[in-house]
C-alpha cells in the first residue's frame, strides 16, 4: 500500500476482507481556528496547583486556571467519567483559551477538536451524527506498529547518471540497484516501478542510506553513506521486485490518529493514491457515507488492538463552544454520549445567562442547558479583565501576530510586502487599545490589532509603529456590535426594516 498525500499510512486488522486503513487527516481548518490562542502554552499552574500570575501565556483569570487544573488532574485520574465541564463567563474572557489549555496539560498528542454548536446544523448531515463525527476526531489512537525494512545504499547505475543526482523531480529513473546489506550478505535487487516513484519522492539520491518497508514498499531517506556500493548492471530490462522475505531490521513505528481519522480512511474507496487521483477529489470531493455499521466495525478492531498491547486510546477534548445553541435534542444525544466507554473529556462554553432551551417554547434554564445535564457538569466561572491584564493580552498578541509569517496562499501576491513584516505598538496605541479592550470588549481591541497595523504602514509611520492615530482610524472604520446596534436602534437611513 502506498503512503497517503498528508503523511503515512498503514493498516490494522481487518474488516471483513479488507484490511483497516490507519491515516491521519490534517485539517487546516482547525488550525486556524486555535491560531488566535497561539501564545498559549498550558495553565501555567505551579507544582502545588496554584496560578502563577501570569503563566503559560495566560494573564490572570487565576481561579478558572486553577480549576481546570483540576479537572486535568481528575481527567488523569480518570474521575471525569460521564460528566462534562462547562466554561462560562462572557464574551473573550478565555473560555477557548482555557480548553486548550486543558488539552496540552493532558499531553502534546492529545486531540483538541473546538467547534461552534451552531456547526452541527447543516442540510446533508443529521446534528446527532455531526456531534459524533466530532467526538471521534476527539478520540486519538496511539498505535505502535514493528514494521519490518530493508536497510540498503542507493549505488549508481550508468557512468551519465552517476552525474546527477537521482530523485529530481519529473525524471524518469530506467534502472536503479540498491545495494541491501543482511545477514545474509551484500544483494543487488533492481527495483519495480512503484518503488522507482516512491524514491523519486522522496528525492533519494547516490550515496543515500534508505529503509524499503519489506510490506508497503514505502521508501525513507534515513542518513548518507560514504562508502556505498558502486557496481552497475545495464544489460538487464526486466524489473525485479523486492522480495518480501528477506528483512533486515524490525523497527517501532507509532503513530497517532483519531476514531474520525479511521473512519474516513476506511469508508473512502481504497487506493487511488496517485496526485491525479487526489487531484480529482479534491475538486469534486467523494461523499461517502460513514455508517453506525462501519463505526462499530472500527471500533472492535480498535478494541482488540487496545486489548493486545498494540494501540491505546488517547482521548482528548472536544470544546464546544456557544453550547446554548444546541437543542433539546442534540442535549440529550450529549447526555448518552457521555456514558460511552469511549468519550472524550468535553468542555462546553456559554456566555449566556438564562435562556430558553432551543427546541422547547418556553423552558428557560441557566445557559440554555437543560436541568438534566446541568447536574453532570463542573461549572467553572470566567471573569472580566481589569485594564492591566487586557494591556498585557494585548500586547503579547500584538508581538505575536506580527512576529510570524503568514504562510503563502494561493491568493498571496508576492510582489506586494507581507502584512505581518515587524510592527511595535507605541504606548499610547497600547493604552488607546487597552480602552477599547474595556469600553467595547477585548475581543474588539483585539481584532483592531491587525488593521491598525495595515493604516500605520499606510500612514508610513517610521518602522511601521501603530501610533494612536492609527487605533483611532480603526476604531472609526470598524464598528463594534454594540455602536452597530446603537445606529440601528437610531434608525440609520438606508437600511429596509
Ligand atoms: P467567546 O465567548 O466570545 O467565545 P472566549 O471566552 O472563548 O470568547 P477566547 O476566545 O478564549 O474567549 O479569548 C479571546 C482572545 O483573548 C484569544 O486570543 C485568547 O487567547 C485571549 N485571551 C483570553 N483570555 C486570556 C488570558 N487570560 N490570557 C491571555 N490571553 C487571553
Amino acid at each position: 500500500m502506498a503512503t497517503d498525500a498528508n503523511g503515512s499510512s498503514s493498516q490494522i486488522g481487518a474488516i471483513g476482507s479488507k484490511p483497516v486503513q490507519i491515516s491521519e487527516v490534517r485539517a487546516t481548518t482547525r488550525e486556524s481556528r486555535t491560531s488566535a490562542h497561539s501564545h498559549i502554552r498550558g495553565l501555567g499552574l505551579r507544582g502545588d496547583g496554584f496560578a502563577e500570575k501570569n503563566g503559560g501565556g495566560f494573564v490572570g483569570q487565576g481561579a478558572a486556571r486553577e480549576a481546570c487544573g483540576v479537572v486535568v488532574d481528575l481527567v488523569k485520574s480518570r474521575k471525569l467519567a460521564g460528566r462534562a465541564v462547562l466554561l462560562a463567563g462572557g464574551p473573550g474572557t478565555g473560555k477557548t483559551a482555557l480548553a486548550l489549555a486543558v488539552s496540552q496539560e493532558l499531553g502534546t498528542k492529545v486531540p483538541f477538536c473546538p467547534i461552534t454548536a451552531s456547526e452541527v446544523y447543516s442540510t446533508e448531515v443529521k446534528k446527532t451524527e455531526a456531534l459524533m463525527e466530532n467526538f471521534r476526531r476527539a478520540i486519538g489512537l496511539r498505535v505502535r506498529e514493528t514494521k519490518e525494512v530493508y536497510e540498503g545504499e542507493v549505488t549508481e547505475l550508468t557512468p551519465e547518471e552517476a552525474e546527477n543526482p537521482l530523485g529530481t523531480y519529473g525524471r524518469t529513473i530506467s534502472h536503479l540497484l540498491i545495494v541491501l546489506r543482511s545477514t545474509k550478505g551484500t544483494k543487488k535487487l533492481r527495483l519495480d516501478p512503484s518503488i522507482y516513484e516512491a524514491i523519486t519522492k522522496e528525492r533519494v539520491r547516490l550515496g543515500d542510506v534508505i529503509y524499503i518497508e519489506a510490506n508497503t514498499g514505502a521508501v525513507k531517506r534515513v542518513g548518507r553513506s560514504d562508502t556505498f556500493a558502486t557496481e552497475f548492471d545495464l544489460e538487464a530490462e526486466e524489473y525485479v521486485p523486492i522480495p518480501k522475505g528477506d528483512v533486515h531490521k524490525k523497527k517501532e513505528v507509532v503513530q497517532d490518529v483519531t476514531l474520525h481519522d479511521l473512519d474516513i480512511a476506511n469508508s473512502r474507496p481504497q487506493g487511488g493514491q496517485d496526485v491525479m487521483s487526489m487531484m480529482g477529489q479534491l475538486m469534486k470531493p467523494r461523499k461517502t457515507e460513514i455508517t453506525e455499521k462501519l463505526r462499530e466495525e472500527i471500533n472492535k478492531v480498535v478494541n482488540r488492538y487496545i486489548d493486545q498491547g498494540a494501540a491505546e486510546l488517547v482521548p482528548g477534548v472536544l470544546f464546544i463552544d456557544e453550547v446554548h445553541m444546541l437543542d433539546i435534542e442534540c442535549f440529550t444525544y450529549l447526555n448518552r454520549a457521555l456514558e460511552s466507554t469511549i468519550s472524550p473529556i468535553v468542555i462546553l462554553a456559554s456566555n449566556r445567562g438564562n435562556c430558553t432551551i432551543r427546541g422547547t417554547t418556553d423552558l428557560v434554564s441557566s445557559h440554555g442547558i437543560p436541568p438534566d445535564l446541568l447536574p453532570r457538569l463542573l461549572i467553572i466561572p470566567t471573569h472580566p479583565y481589569n485594564s492591566a491584564e487586557i494591556r498585557t493580552i494585548l500586547s503579547t498578541r500584538a508581538r505575536l501576530e506580527y512576529s510570524t509569517p503568514s504562510a503563502p496562499s494561493l491568493n498571496s501576491n508576492p510582489s506586494q510586502p507581507s502584512i505581518t513584516a515587524t510592527l511595535t505598538l507605541s504606548d499610547e496605541a497600547l493604552d488607546a487599545l487597552t480602552t477599547q479592550g474595556e469600553n467595547v470588549s477585548l475581543r474588539y481591541a483585539l481584532q483592531l490589532l491587525a488593521p491598525a497595523g495595515i493604516l500605520a504602514r499606510c500612514r508610513g509611520s517610521e518602522g511601521a509603529v501603530v501610533g494612536k492615530e492609527d487605533v483611532e482610524e480603526a476604531v472609526s472604520l470598524f464598528w463594534d456590535a454594540g455602536r452597530s446596534a446603537g445606529m440601528l436602534r437610531e434608525g440609520a437611513a438606508g437600511f429596509i426594516n
